[in-house]
């Protein structure tokens, strides 16, 4: 029997994590879902789903991935839902908003970085179904 790979994400398999999201099988029903495809598909180069995955009013015109940079994505992390819930408990209560925090890290030109955003969602329909939007991040670090 093959050794069923990770999901680049972290999660166990690509095909009971991100994989049915990618291939429109399936739509993520959370936050965290759609950012952990996200950032599958930035390691896969899936430029169609990065652009389909972020909000109209906020996606760039340009390339998303620029494929003369020499990225590697080597992991992500997301932060503690806990923390964000604390975070949230002070903000107005919204079932179609919500934001992930987590770190990525990459190696551009063999240099290694460190990615750590909160990214904002929305939730909109979409084709007749509620989708989860990103709309945009903000980096805690700097
Ligand atoms: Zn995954």
């Amino acid at each position: 029997m093959p050794t069923p790979s990770t999901c680049p994400c972290g999660g166990p398999s690509l095909a009971t994590c991100c994989g049915p999201y990618l291939s429109a099988d399936a739509v993520p029903q959370t936050p965290e879902a759609l950012m952990r495809s996200r950032y599958t598909a930035y390691k896969q180069q899936n430029e169609a789903y990065l652009r389909a995955t972020w909000h109209p009013s906020t996606v760039p015109d340009g390339p998303i991935i620029d494929p003369n940079e020499r990225l590697q994505w080597l992991g992500l992390e997301v932060k503690s839902a806990l923390r964000l819930r604390q975070r949230k408990a002070e903000l107005p209560e919204s079932q179609d908003a919500d934001t992930v925090e987590f770190v990525a890290r990459y190696k551009i030109n063999g240099r290694a970085h460190r990615l750590h955003e909160v990214s904002r969602f929305v939730r909109e329909q979409a084709g007749g179904v509620a989708r989860w939007f990103y709309l945009d991040g903000s980096f805690p670090d700097k």
